[in-house]
């Protein structure tokens, strides 16, 4: 219950007033009053009511390693005092170390890597580079996928905040998404599906698309804020074989799923593909400085030597988040934190199947590592979602109540549409988790 590292230099009330007039806040209808934040440690935070909770979600699934990890801490400090900032174009060591270390953690193919301010930057650029590599406009995209904020990752997004934008990005074709709880196409068997299997469904698409005009495939390999949807074995390598018949580039976007979140470096490991291009942010340094990153394969490295970098930004290799990275990724090996991840993985998951067994609103649980997903439902045989997609306001009562309830009893978890999404921080102690599953057991009863 060390509570040392408050911080508090305002009234909480004038922060709440300040925040709720003048402070716009992503996603949402301004003017709330929230919870003031003035400490963090390991798995937990507190507000400025001296009330604990516990981090089940990472915060955006980005603080891999839990709140103020010693060794990121330093490493800001120590670059810091080195040197702040210096334009991309100039050669830095901390640059060069986490480029090679990218190289060293990344799929055999992918060898170089851009760095930008975070995942929609970095979807942004991935987009712009394989249409220019290929000479191809079309991308195709999922609806169960979220890519990011900005203008064309925004198009790319497939969830409702698409709609936001009045004017998306031309030359997006949607694919569906292998959601194997409710397959699109009626099946109930994966393997006889072939939106699940995935080539067939993308070659129909190419039917009508015409093959020569599609840049590129992108998809996050396990499904984040859409609802954790891990794909059926064979998915990505029968995505990938039918982008490399038609010399389509298939980008994973790694935003959510990398940097050991799934108990791999890369999602796509679990399967052995190798893409052509992933992107990347979050975890890559726990989000203690804005960072993302745009890694390609070595044929399109070679080919940007005899053309530019279709993308730029000041804070490209921003030293500070540069260092971070270097000293989370470090810390991760140092600590073994993805074999932890695993193991913590599978106990969470079996927990989850113990409630299962009491809960009858458990429909469906998966994940892997500490990427994990329970979907609710009304009914466990018609599988009835407990709340329509993308429910909001009143219709999304059950889901608001249960997160209502368990912020109040100190657990911090988050949801979309009937989706409970799990992913503690990947270094969490085997009794934090028992105590999040504990919090988790009594909100369950809340839908039952
Ligand atoms: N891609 C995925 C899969 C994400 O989950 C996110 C953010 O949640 C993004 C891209 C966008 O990243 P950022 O918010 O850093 O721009």
């Amino acid at each position: 219950d060390d509570l040392s590292n408050a911080y508090p230099t305002h009234d909480p009330e004038w922060v709440r007033d300040m925040h709720a007039d003048h402070y716009l806040q992503s996603w949402s209808k301004q003017g709330s009053r929230p919870r003031v934040i003035t400490g963090a440690q390991g798995s937990w935070f507190w507000d400025s009511d001296g009330k604990r909770y516990l981090d089940f979600q990472s915060q955006l699934v980005n603080a891999n390693l839990g709140h103020q990890h010693p060794k990121i801490i330093q490493a800001i400090k120590d670059q810091a005092d080195k040197l702040c900032y210096i334009s991309p174009a100039m050669g830095s060591d901390v640059r060069s170390e986490l480029a090679a270390i990218m190289n060293e953690i990344t799929p055999d193919n992918i060898t170089s890597t851009f760095f930008t301010t975070g995942g929609s930057a970095a979807n942004e650029t991935a987009i712009r580079v394989a249409r220019h590599y290929t000479g191809r406009t079309k991308i195709i995209a999922r609806y169960r996928s979220y890519h990011g904020a900005t203008g064309g990752a925004l198009s790319l997004t497939g969830d409702p905040r698409h709609h936001l934008t009045r004017a998306d990005m031309p030359g997006i074709v949607r694919m569906l998404d292998p959601y194997v709880y409710r397959l699109p196409t009626g099946h109930t068997d994966p393997a006889k599906c072939p939106v699940a299997q995935g080539g067939p469904h993308l070659e129909e698409l190419l039917m009508y698309e015409n093959p020569n005009t599609v840049a590129a495939v992108i998809l996050e390999p396990i499904v984040g804020t859409n609802g954790i949807i891990v794909p059926p074995e064979g998915y990505l390598q029968s995505i990938k074989a039918t982008c490399e018949k038609y010399g389509i580039l298939l980008i994973a976007d790694e935003v959510m799923a990398g940097f050991g979140r799934t108990g791999k470096w890369f999602a796509v490991d679990h399967w052995g593909v190798q893409p052509d291009i992933i992107t990347s942010a979050k975890g890559i340094n726990s989000g203690y400085v804005p960072l993302g990153t745009m890694s390609v394969s070595t044929e399109i490295h070679d080919w940007l030597r005899d053309t530019p970098l279709p993308g730029g930004l000041t804070y490209a290799g921003h030293p500070l988040a540069c260092a971070s990275g270097v000293a989370a990724i470090r810390a991760m090996q140092e600590e073994d934190t993805l074999a932890h991840a695993t193991a913590m993985g599978e106990t969470l998951r079996t927990e989850l199947h113990r409630l299962a067994e009491k809960h009858p609103c458990i429909g469906d649980i998966r994940g892997k590592g500490m990427f994990n997903g329970i979907e609710l439902v009304k009914n466990r045989d018609t599988r009835e979602p407990l709340v329509p997609f993308a429910a909001k306001g009143d219709a999304a009562k059950p889901m608001n109540d249960m997160m209502g309830y368990a912020m109040n009893n100190g657990l911090y978890l988050s949801f979309f549409s009937n989706v409970i999404r799990l992913t503690p921080p990947l270094n969490i102690s085997q009794e934090d988790l028992m105590t999040g599953i504990e919090i988790l057991d009594r909100t369950l009863e809340i839908a039952d």
